[in-house]
């Protein structure tokens, strides 16, 4: 499977100039929202994530891509979904969702960049055994520090550069914002 060409076909790898919510500056952007509205082509990503997953009872996933992917797995395993929502300290779960101290979790998220939105779901679940993290595109530059192993769909190798660093800036290129707090 080229996952990658996928990306491509639908549209969600981007190349332009943008700033990336971490305040750096990128060549390309991935609007992951191309794959996750359309099922049909999030299919073979969400299997191959599946695949990727220990056996487990929840998938919990940060919002909002995250969450539409918990609840995939969670369909196509016959486990659970539950999302971990932003609030004021990071991230929380707030719907009540019936984890129990035994229970395994596995964290699942759209895109891997700094891995801050793993690191704040982690911090979230106050029950159960988190096993992994399973994404679907890993664009991360820098060594993530998180102490559960992470697995992804497929590595995108795309430049972060400084605002003082991009070559882009230098060239005057207009400057396009992307990403944002969800
Ligand atoms: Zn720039």
């Amino acid at each position: 499977m080229d996952y990658k060409k996928k990306l491509e076909e639908a549209g969600a790898l981007l190349e332009g100039h943008f700033l990336l919510t971490s305040g750096l500056h990128s060549d390309k952007y991935i609007e992951k929202m191309r794959i996750l509205e359309n099922p049909a082509l999030a299919e073979p990503f969400i299997n191959r994530m599946k695949e990727l997953s220990p056996e487990t009872d929840w998938f919990v996933g940060p919002t909002l891509g995250g969450a539409i992917i918990a609840f995939e797995l969670a369909r196509i395993t016959g486990k659970r979904g539950a999302f971990a929502e932003r609030s004021e300290h990071g991230r929380e779960l707030k719907r009540e969702f019936a984890i129990k101290d035994m229970d395994k979790i596995v964290i699942v998220d759209d895109i891997l960049t700094t891995g801050n939105s793993i690191a704040e779901t982690i911090k979230a679940i106050d029950k159960g055994k988190i096993l992994s993290a399973v994404v679907m595109i890993d664009r991360s530059s820098d060594k993530i520090e998180i102490d559960i192993p992470i697995e992804s769909v497929f590595k995108l190798h795309i430049k972060n550069y400084q605002p003082e660093m991009c070559y882009l800036c230098k060239k005057g290129v207009t400057l396009t914002k992307r990403g944002g707090k969800k």
